[in-house]
């Protein structure tokens, strides 16, 4: 036997692998790439994935350790899946070991969990056949009691029983009996709880099994094609041409307002994907905001398909993980993180709303789930679908340059109108409560009409300060030096900076006086505000901090479809995904502080929250209009989303960029330090800033607009670049010298390659 070594990745914040060696005994069966080992690390154990095995190593002998353990198992992370998480290292200049450690499931890195056990799906007996199922009456009863089976005549009295009476249960059966095997997550999606699976269990109707592991296979009755609608011819050349060059890389943006008919081209095109048996990832944004878009994919295809999102507990994770590497799931739906699933067969990647900020992880690894899943079709040779009603400037600048296919949806789909957006001038209003007089009006004659209203204001909590009315003194959170956020219904005032909770002072600290009130309006006093106006409507909030509870959006959005509120008030939560086909009115309370914001990208992203609000009204038949009040009706920005509508408004932007050299005309990295004093980091990010960086310039360091925040002092700086080689090169060097900058021990620093939010 030779030496052996390997290098390993390990959940350590060092941008490094780090070198193994592999004692004999462990050397059969031959190592391999991607597998998972034990190793010492420190005083502690850890589970590293291989990256490299080779036989020479020039660290010193004495220096180096062996490898506790291999982890024989199913789990191994495929190769693919290692150089696609290598590349998303480099790409960010992140340490390789967290890239590891978030990108895969908690389990798989977990030293006390070492054995794992596969995932588990549920089935229906197998003597409940589909006529049983379809045809359960009492002639089909007296049918198979003539077979002289007594337990089938049970069974079949009990279904026809559960039939009449929970009929939820016989509905989740019919489920059960239309697949082999569905998981406990899929199901919850579904909308079925533990508790109907459990009264099926123990009428020992339903079981669960450990899932086989055998990859997807397209059969005749895969495809449904009861909701399929046959396209407009838009839509049809979209599908043709996407279909025709499913065997290589090609990015694809398909532009289309909301209800354009975009799903219905992500179906289509999936059809030809899954009949060549090869696997769908899709990203959303938020999976409890588009529940209707998740039973579009289970009703068109009778596939397995996993959910990736924060809901699900860490063995669901590893189930979902494991699903799809072995070819068993034939799409996975998920949020961001998702588009770490390792796919065996990966034929096609779908990024709906890909404008969508939720795409960006903003804090450890800061990578953008839409950049990277395109590099990850381009390694693949596959298409990736991006789908949007207000693209991102990146993506329209790649479209409108050629270097994406740019596809367009005008229409919408069926008979629906797009809603003209009005602007309400509050300088001319008799303003109430922040609602003007005619958003007031238009509010009342809708509810007349017996149609639904959505009023949208970007604000939780019920007032975004207090303060005391004699002496001026404001409530701000010492830590942050920014007002508390007032939360009524909780007593609270809580700090959406750091979290930072506190009683409401019955007297001002500063002079005694009780006047204290509450300035300006967030969604909870609205909420109130709006039920004093209209007493007789049901009114219904929608923001993060009405939805806390498990389940609670879903029953909401329920409650909204069923028609049981006629006012939603909610945050940008409303404005993703979601389709309110009786909503005809939406209300803008204000967006005017994205007009005057120092941040470059404000204005576009106030642009995509203002079209995607506005494309929630009027959905159905019936004719919709979005009202916008603001304090600046003549403001050029305004007038050009307004009247000229987010195209022309975002190429005039665009033109803007170019002209100042902003991204997407030039390429950006952040870095970020903090400490408990200003001086750190700042003098910190002033020796980078002293570098000399081969074509690149460098912005700052500035104080960050949050300065201070939970406590500590920020700094930014900005390198930027005409090409990404250029600005990459750079970071290397940077990088590289940072352990010889005399303040690194003083502060925490991080690095935010292409930042999308500079008030972080
Ligand atoms: P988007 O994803 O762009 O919001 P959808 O695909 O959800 O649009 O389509 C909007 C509505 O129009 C849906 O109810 C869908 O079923 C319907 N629809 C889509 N395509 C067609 C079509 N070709 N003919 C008729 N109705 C369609
Ligand atoms: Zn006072
Ligand atoms: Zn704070």
């Amino acid at each position: 036997m030779s030496e052996q070594y390997i290098q390993i990745a390990i959940p350590v914040p060092m941008r490094q692998l780090f070198t193994y060696q592999v004692p004999q005994a462990l050397q059969t069966p031959p190592i391999s790439v991607g597998e998972r080992v034990q190793v010492p690390f420190g005083a502690r154990q850890v589970i590293g994935v291989v990256i490299k095995v080779q036989s020479t190593c020039d660290i010193p002998p004495q220096k180096i350790k062996s490898v506790a353990n291999r982890l024989h198992d199913d789990f191994h992370v495929n190769p693919t899946m290692v150089d696609f998480l290598q590349l998303c290292a480099n790409y960010y200049h992140h340490p390789i070991g967290d890239v590891f450690q978030q990108a895969l499931p908690k389990l798989l890195r977990d030293v006390k969990k070492s054995t794992l056990t596969p995932p588990m799906v549920w089935h229906c007996y197998p003597f409940i056949d589909d006529t049983v199922i379809a045809g359960a009456s009492p002639t089909s009863q007296r049918d198979v009691a003539n077979e002289d089976d007594d337990k089938h005549t049970e069974k079949l009295t009990q279904i026809i029983k559960i039939q009449n009476k929970a009929p939820k249960q016989y509905a989740l059966l019919q489920v059960l009996n239309n697949r082999e095997g569905i998981s406990w997550p899929e199901l919850r999606v579904l909308g079925y709880s533990k508790a109907q699976l459990n009264a099926l269990v123990k009428k020992e109707l339903v079981f669960e099994k450990e899932q086989k592991a055998h990859a997807f296979q397209w059969k005749t009755e895969t495809l449904n094609e009861q909701n399929k609608h046959a396209l407009s011819t838009e839509q049809a050349l979209i599908v043709a041409t996407i279909t025709q060059s499913l065997s290589s890389f090609g990015c694809h943006l398909i532009d289309g307002v909301t209800g354009s008919g975009k799903t219905e081209v992500y179906l289509q095109v999936m059809e030809g994907v899954l009949a060549q048996n090869k696997q769908v990832l899709v990203l959303v944004p938020e999976i409890g905001l588009t529940p209707q878009t998740l039973m579009r994919f289970e009703q068109r295809f009778k596939v397995p398909i996993c959910l990736h999102h924060s809901a699900l507990n860490d063995k669901e994770r590893l189930d979902t993980w494991l699903n799809a590497q072995q070819g068993s799931a034939a799409i996975v739906i998920g949020t961001r993180s998702a588009i770490f699933t390792p796919l065996q067969k990966l034929g096609l990647i779908i990024i709906d709303e890909e404008h969508d900020g939720s795409l960006k992880q903003q804090d450890t690894f800061r990578y953008h789930a839409r950049d990277i899943a395109i590099l990850r079709a381009s390694k693949l040779n596959i298409p990736i679908v991006l789908g949007t009603a207000t693209p991102s400037f990146e993506s329209l600048q790649n479209a409108l340059s050629g270097k994406y296919k740019y596809h367009k949806l005008e229409k919408r789909a069926g008979n629906s109108k797009k809603s003209p957006i009005k602007l309400i001038d509050m300088a001319q209003q008799q303003v109430e409560f922040g609602l003007s007089g005619s958003l007031k009006h238009e509010i009342k004659q809708t509810l007349a009409r017996g149609e639904q209203v959505l009023l949208f204001l970007n604000r939780r909590g019920y007032a975004p300060a207090i303060n005391c009315k004699e002496c001026h003194w404001i409530a701000n959170c010492m830590r942050c030096d920014k007002p508390y956020t007032l939360h009524q219904k909780q007593q609270l005032l809580i700090c959406h900076h750091c979290t930072d909770q506190h009683r409401i002072p019955p007297q001002c600290p500063s002079c005694g006086s009780v006047r204290i009130a509450p300035i300006g309006q967030g969604t909870e006093q609205l909420e109130q505000r709006i039920q004093e106006i209209f007493p007789e409507a049901s009114i219904v909030r929608i923001d993060r901090d009405s939805t806390r509870k498990k389940g609670e959006l879903a029953k909401l959005l329920q409650e909204v479809s069923d028609k049981k509120h006629q006012i939603l008030v909610g945050t940008q939560m409303l404005a993703k995904g979601h389709h309110f086909p009786d909503v005809t009115l939406v209300g803008v309370l204000t967006v005017d502080g994205a007009l005057f914001s120092f941040d470059f990208r404000a204005a576009e992203q106030m642009a995509q929250l203002l079209i995607q609000v506005s494309g929630r009204a009027g959905r159905a038949s019936k004719p919709g209009q979005v009202l916008l009040q603001t304090q600046f009706p003549e403001h050029p920005l305004l007038q050009d989303l307004v009247h000229n509508g987010y195209h022309h408004f975002a190429r005039q932007a665009l033109a803007e960029r170019k002209q100042a050299l902003l991204p997407p005309f030039s390429f950006q990295a952040l870095f970020r330090a903090e400490a408990n004093y200003p001086s750190y980091p700042n003098k910190f990010l002033q020796v980078l800033a002293d570098t000399h960086c081969e074509g690149c310039e460098f912005a700052g360091p500035v104080p960050a607009a949050m300065e201070k925040k939970a406590g500590k002092f920020r700094y930014h700086l900005i390198i930027q670049a005409k090409s990404r080689k250029t600005l990459h090169k750079a970071l290397w060097q940077l990088l590289a010298n940072t352990p010889q900058n005399p303040w690194q021990g003083k502060v925490r620093w991080n690095l935010d390659i292409d930042p999308i939010d500079l008030n972080w």
